[in-house]
């Protein structure tokens, strides 16, 4: 941003309410406080002051409480004036337009994050964090939010990026030396340190699907024969008629999903075309897209009615997908207990409902939240969220690092490995966005002796 520029948001939703935020940063900070405010300027930073907000043709706009930011020590590290106008859309279209009548220009989506990010304020983890935190829908998913805006993902890379830097300068000095061969035992060491590292990076790289099941949800699929009341046992755990009930068998032709919270677990849930052999052509095409929704769930919950002989072909559906965790729910438990139901896939835990009764149905959220705990665990220090650029970046890392080794260990040719460790610092700098070659001189200088 042009230093003579000082950018103006609403940071708050544009409806009414009680009050509402204005974020003002740039150079033009303090002499805009003096023109708008001038009885209380310059104000101590950092002190919420109550003040007459007049526009430039004297006319009272609103009466405020604004706080003055001193850069560096602001959000953006640029001067910031925040103002709390009441929430009414006509007062912040006003004000808004005043500030750009006295030199302000509208910011861009995420332009203040991005100030805070090129004056390093934070890195890009961090940066992308204000919108995890933002949008986080769980105690799971703000927590990890919470932890990678305070630097977990930086914190997690870094180590990265100081193993290449170190392999790289020991490679760099014998490619300065070139009358120097490089000795195999001294190949050993960065082998090591780069294997190491490529399996660190594989760790992190499974942790994408934890991102996924954060935001958008642990994905819990209903299946089970048509009637067997899937869709009244969604609308119960939703508490709202989501889905569509009805006598008639084989209604659910499509899939119905809506979001809830179990625990501190954000679920997606999903109720199906009920699976039976037969059935009309569109019923068919139905059952295959259950199929295909149940090999991707987190969870399965296989329905059945409690009080009737269970099907004999539900059991080929469990071991259709033998690496998703399943749960058989036993409904209609208000018509009595068939006998043959509990023999039935007796190895996965099962509960008993009554999806019209209610009856169970705490108990049922509290089985499917201890499942999901087991399966898909609670949040410890080591838990972080990769997004797909954090992964597109690792993977790209990954890959020069595997062919710099083979170089390695092949030819002992140190020139090619160099280069491709660079290409891996410069993949995995892009996910912090901090790596520079300032940083690589001064670690090749700092740690590897070439004086000799
Ligand atoms: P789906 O086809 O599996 O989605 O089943 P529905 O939810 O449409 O329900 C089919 C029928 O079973 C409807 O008439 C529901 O009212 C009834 N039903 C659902 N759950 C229960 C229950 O727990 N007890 C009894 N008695 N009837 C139920």
């Amino acid at each position: 941003m042009p230093e003579h520029e000082t950018i103006v948001a609403l940071a708050t939703p544009g409806a009414e309410s009680a009050l509402a935020l204005i974020r003002i940063s740039g150079s033009a900070v303090s002499s805009l406080i003096n023109s708008v405010f001038p009885k209380k300027s310059p104000p101590p930073p950092r002190r919420a002051i109550y003040g007459d907000y007049k526009a430039l043709d004297g006319s009272l706009l609103d009466q405020l409480v604004y706080v003055y930011y001193q850069g560096p020590a602001s959000f953006t590290g640029e001067d910031m004036l925040e103002m709390s106008p009441h929430g009414n859309p006509y007062i912040v279209q006003r004000i808004m337009e005043d500030l750009c009548a006295r030199g302000c220009r509208i910011a861009e989506p995420g332009e203040f994050t991005r100030t805070a990010f090129l004056n390093g304020k934070l890195d890009l983890t961090q940066a992308e964090a204000i919108v995890d935190v933002i949008r986080a829908r769980s105690e799971k998913a703000l927590t990890v939010a919470q932890k990678q805006l305070s630097g977990s993902l930086g914190t997690a890379v870094e180590p990265f990026i100081n193993t290449l830097l170190q392999v790289t300068a020991h490679l760099e000095a014998y490619i300065d030396f070139p009358e120097e061969d490089l000795p195999p035992e001294d190949v050993e060491g960065p082998l090591s340190g780069l294997n190491k590292l490529i399996n660190a990076i594989d760790e992190l790289l499974a942790t994408v699907p934890f991102r996924r099941r954060l935001h958008d949800g642990v994905r819990v699929v209903l299946l089970g024969e048509p009637n067997v009341g899937k869709s009244s046992l969604m609308n119960t755990l939703l508490g709202e008629d989501r889905a569509i009930v009805s006598a008639e068998a084989g209604t659910t032709r499509d899939y119905l999903e809506d979001k809830l919270l179990i625990g501190s677990h954000l679920v997606r849930l999903t109720d199906t075309a009920g699976l039976r052999e037969g059935g009309s052509a569109i019923e068919q095409d139905g059952i295959r897209k259950s199929l295909r929704l149940a090999s991707d769930a987190d969870l399965m919950v296989i329905v059945v009615d409690g009080s009737a002989p269970p099907p004999p072909f539900a059991t080929e559906w469990a071991t259709l997908f033998e690496t998703i965790p399943v749960l058989v729910l036993e409904n209609k438990i208000d018509l009595g207990e068939d006998p043959a139901v509990p023999a039935f896939l007796p190895q996965y835990t099962h509960a008993k409902v009554s999806a019209l009764t209610g009856q169970g149905v705490g108990s049922l959220r509290g089985i499917l939240k201890e499942q999901m705990d087991k399966h898909y665990g609670g949040v410890d220090s080591s838990e972080i969220a990769l997004s797909s650029r954090h992964a597109d970046a690792l993977r790209e890392a990954r890959e020069h690092i595997v062919v710099g080794l083979a170089q390695l260990k092949e030819n002992l040719l140190p020139e090619l490995a160099a280069v491709e460790l660079h290409l891996a610092i410069e993949a995995v700098g892009r996910i912090t966005g901090k790596i520079d070659n300032e940083r690589m001189l001064d670690e090749l200088f700092s740690t590897f002796c070439i004086g000799k």
